[in-house]
């Protein structure tokens, strides 16, 4: 098929918020953006405002351990969040970090700042004001209990740990000390914090569809989740 996705029903898409939740590798930033693509709305990837906001705290060396100094400074990064699917943008400060943020020492820094109370009502209160009315795909871990509990479509996505490992030591595939265990390990480590923290941990919300990938390909993926947003709001 190479014909544009036709025109989702504007009226019903311009406030439509879809929250895509998860662990790490399960498989969420595949399925939102090209979600949004094809329903033509706009797409957060709130990890990323975690990330940015971690690479600036390693950045100004804030000892990450320690929640009181993180929460000190959470409002000084300035960051500048862009939607478009095709291209999603993140900036601190000015500076273009779409790549630092994606770095071993970001991904093993993140969840302990992301687990301050401070950091988390600063960047929430954040996303609901780029979410607005709607009209958007948001992926995180919190988004339908925490950031948009209304979200008329929620989907929780998995998938088994070393499937998990094996998609996000394909996206490293730049780093050559990348092993499919070490990436586990990191994950599994990155998941256990998520989950445990008292302030919005992952966790499924109770209205949100399970979606298993591990046995899945994205376009499969795709599919259930746009018949979910169809049998739920009538859209696409
Ligand atoms: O999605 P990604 O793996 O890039 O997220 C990086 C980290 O940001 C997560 O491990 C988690 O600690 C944090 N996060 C969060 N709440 C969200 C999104 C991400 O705590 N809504």
């Amino acid at each position: 098929m190479t014909s544009a996705p036709p025109p989702a029903d504007s009226s019903a898409a311009a406030n439509l918020v879809i929250a895509m939740d998860g662990p790490s590798g399960a498989g969420k930033s595949s399925v939102s953006r090209a979600v949004a693509t094809q329903l033509r709305l706009r797409y957060l990837d709130t990890g990323a405002m975690y990330r940015a906001v971690t690479w600036w705290m390693l950045e100004h060396g804030i000892d990450i351990h320690d929640p009181a100094a993180v929460a000190a400074v959470a409002d000084r990064p300035r960051l500048a969040v862009g939607t478009d699917p095709a291209g999603p943008t993140i900036h601190v400060d000015g500076h273009d970090v779409a790549t630092p943020i994606r770095s071993r020492a970001v991904s093993a820094a993140v969840s302990p700042v992301a687990a301050v109370p401070t950091v988390r009502t600063i960047l929430v209160a954040m996303q609901q004001e780029i979410i607005g009315t709607g009209g958007i795909v948001v992926e995180g871990r919190d988004i339908g209990t925490v950031v948009a509990p209304h979200a008329p479509v929620k989907v929780f996505l998995t998938a088994n740990p070393t499937i998990r490992a094996q998609r996000r030591t394909e996206e490293l595939r730049h780093d050559p000390d990348a092993t499919v265990a070490l990436t586990e390990a990191e994950l599994a480590r990155r998941d256990a914090i998520d989950s445990s923290r008292e302030a919005s941990p992952l966790a499924r919300a109770a209205d949100a569809t399970e979606l298993d990938t591990t046995l899945l390909r994205l376009d499969e993926v795709v599919q259930a989740v746009l018949a979910l947003v169809k049998d739920r709001v009538g859209v696409g």
